[in-house]
């Protein structure tokens, strides 16, 4: 049900926030200025590094902000994908959480494909990853499963993390919506968009203080998948 065409215009009119753009990006340029600022008085490490943190804070924003707005901006080939290798690869990114967070593979196929844009897709589920293990407060698990039928393809993240309370799921996927101190609340927006433009339907399920489930489908059939494509530049924008 997000793939409403209000939600999908709301996508497709990220590129035109300009009032939030320059507010989420004015914050960690200005904590950047002051602290250059305090650098020149006194010369100290942790000043360069917060400096850094926040740069690399504005620059994550204008980066998801260009994605959602334009995910074909790479102009990346429709290539095969193979599910085990790339969840692995991006569960490794991850390690240094293994510690806390127990991470439960279900490859049901190992062999499991399916046709889209690789490095979009990699990003999409590095966030729907990185979002599971933010929400695990101390310990806790995510599954991760992928598995297929005769014509289609299913990858699912489920994680025992804080879930999401009823009032806040309809506004998952709306850019700048976050509940964390230094969120941007651009990933899931992106992965919508990123899903979306690859055809894909995403589902989400969550319970407070349970957990939350991420359901995403693709058709097996190429040219089915292709035609789903929801191409968010061709909406026609509504005025606000
Ligand atoms: P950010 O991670 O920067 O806050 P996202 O768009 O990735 O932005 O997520 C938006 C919000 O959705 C999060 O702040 C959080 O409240 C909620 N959320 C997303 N994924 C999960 C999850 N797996 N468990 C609990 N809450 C989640
Ligand atoms: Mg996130």
């Amino acid at each position: 049900q997000r793939q409403s065409e209000a939600h999908l215009r709301q996508l497709a009119s990220v590129g035109q926030i300009a009032a939030g753009i320059a507010h989420e990006v004015r914050n960690p340029l200005t904590a950047v200025k002051g602290f250059l600022q305090l650098l020149k008085e006194k010369n100290e490490e942790r000043y360069i590094q917060i400096a850094e943190t926040e740069l690399n804070n504005a620059i994550a924003i204008l980066q998801n902000l260009l994605q959602v707005s334009k995910p074909d901006m790479d102009d990346e080939p429709v290539e095969r994908i193979d599910l085990t290798v790339e969840l692995e690869s991006i569960i490794q990114l991850f390690q240094d959480q293994f510690y806390r967070v127990n991470v439960i593979k279900n490859f049901e196929n190992p062999g499991n494909y399916i046709y889209g844009k690789k490095n979009q897709l990699k990003r999409a589920f590095f966030n729907l990853l990185k979002n599971a293990f933010e929400a695990i407060e101390d310990k806790g698990s995510i599954m991760i499963n992928h598995s297929a039928t005769k014509d289609s393809v299913t990858v699912s993240l489920q994680d025992t993390g804080s879930g999401i309370p009823n009032e806040k799921l309809k506004l998952l996927g709306t850019p700048f919506f976050t509940t964390k101190q230094n969120g941007t609340g651009m990933g899931l927006a992106f992965v919508f968009s990123v899903i979306y433009q690859n055809g894909g339907t995403i589902e989400v399920a969550s319970e407070e203080n349970v957990g939350t489930t991420f359901t995403i489908h693709f058709s097996k059939d190429r040219r089915k998948n292709r035609r789903e494509a929801v191409h968010l530049d061709q909406l026609e924008l509504q005025q606000t």
